[in-house]
């Protein structure tokens, strides 16, 4: 008998993750700092972009209609009137029926013109110019509003900036963004056998590895984690940790004691001090996981099992962070495999298999949830539902990237 006598599924701990995730909170900060953070409202085009017809090639402008019907028999002469230099609008230079100017990549479109020819498709007679095809109306030309109307949206609330959004941020004169805060999440180790990384385990002693890991992962996600260190699995430790991390953070994760054992606090102290709202849930690793409250805060309870305490951080802490950020799901990297080997697995929990990946093959890397090394040989995570009894060899399936 399961010593988890309400376990819930997957999809109820997200939802349950959610209900109690704290709004994103918007902040405003320089553009070219933004990458990876999350919008928080629309950036929208204030003008025109590029804001002027331009050539996209080296080559003559012209009206695309005095090209009508040119062959390598036929080909249409134009005369050529002058040179378009890049910077500014050649004032005065107009072209008209019959007549073309040089202008290089990037160059005003001249008034009168509406298509360009490359320099390459062209041959010269002194003045003349020979095109021997018909060239459409805004061939090689990017129109004034083309990439962006005044008014459009560029990038929208909930995109996570990446550096080419940076890019076109500074293209449309934007130097400020108004993007989520970074969430402060913080981060307690508890367990009488932790000792410091700096520390040698004594016998029976091991380091905490996963205030690092769960550190690491969150601050590249776009969070600010804090780390309280190691507490011993009694009470008051466990309380004296909260209460100097409940006014400091927006969310709590507490790494151990999550299960149902005498020395698992995790529960205990929660419920103490505020409520437990999932204490088990069909997943495998990741089982003995609790999602709690106390006052407004979220907290909560993973595995101390690495391997485990990071299933738990991307399958079901994620989603409420990624709400914290304004985003409308988690901001994960998957990738398309065909499956190398058959994944048993048990019905009704969901389990998630670490795998290798080989030329789109993805491998098991099969280990006790305890062992790092799994962690480090595999590229990320194969999904398993619940109510399957597992995944075939030869099966398409997606990886999650770690
Ligand atoms: P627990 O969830 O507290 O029962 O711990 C399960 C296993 O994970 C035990 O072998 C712990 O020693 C180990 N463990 C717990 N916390 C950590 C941690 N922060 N870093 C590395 N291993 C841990
Ligand atoms: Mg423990």
């Amino acid at each position: 008998m399961s010593k988890f006598l309400h376990p819930v599924d997957v999809a109820e701990a997200v939802a349950t993750a959610l209900r109690i995730a704290p709004d994103p909170v918007p902040e405003e900060i320089p553009a070219d700092g933004a990458t990876g953070r999350v919008l928080s409202t629309d950036v929208i085009a204030r003008e025109d972009i590029p804001g002027f017809d331009r050539s996209v090639v080296d080559g003559f402008a012209f009206r695309a209609e005095d090209t009508t019907g040119a062959s390598e028999s036929n080909p249409a002469l134009l005369q050529c009137v002058g040179r378009v230099s890049m910077g500014s609008p050649e004032t005065g230079l107009v072209v008209t029926k019959g007549t073309c100017v040089y202008i290089p990549t990037g160059g005003v479109l001249p008034e009168g013109a509406d298509a360009v020819v490359m320099v390459e498709h062209t041959e010269r007679a002194g003045d003349t110019v020979l095109v021997k095809r018909p060239v459409a109306y805004g061939e090689n030309v990017l129109f004034h509003d083309e990439d962006y109307r005044c008014g459009a949206v560029i990038l929208p609330a909930g995109r996570r900036l990446s550096p080419q959004d940076t890019g076109v941020l500074a293209a449309c004169g934007r130097t400020s963004v108004i993007v989520a805060k970074r969430p402060v999440i913080g981060i307690i180790s508890t367990g009488n056998e932790l000792v410091p990384v700096t520390a040698t385990p004594g016998p029976g002693q091991v380091r905490d590895a996963n205030a690092s890991m769960l550190a690491a992962y969150l601050r590249e996600y776009g969070c600010d984690p804090r780390l309280y260190g190691i507490v011993r699995d009694e009470r008051g430790s466990f309380e004296a940790a909260l209460s100097k991390a409940l006014p400091e953070c927006d969310v709590i994760l507490i790494s151990g004691g999550s299960s149902k054992g005498d020395r698992d606090m995790t529960a205990g102290v929660i419920a103490g001090n505020g409520e437990v709202l999932v204490h088990g849930i069909t997943l495998a690793p990741g089982k003995p996981t609790i999602i709690g409250r106390i006052g407004t805060t979220p907290v909560f309870g993973l595995p101390g099992h690495p391997a485990s305490a990071y299933v738990v951080l991307i399958v079901i802490v994620l989603p409420l962070i990624s709400h914290m950020l304004g985003e409308k799901k988690p901001f994960l990297r998957t990738t398309r495999a065909v499956l190398g080997d058959s994944l048993p697995s048990q019905k009704g929990r969901e389990e998630y298999i670490r795998v290798r990946l080989e030329e789109g093959t993805a491998y098991p890397v099969f280990g006790k949830s305890g062992l790092l090394n799994t962690l480090v040989n595999s590229d990320g995570l194969v999904r398993i539902p619940a109510g399957i009894e597992g995944l075939e060899k030869g099966s398409d399936v997606d990886v999650i990237l770690w």
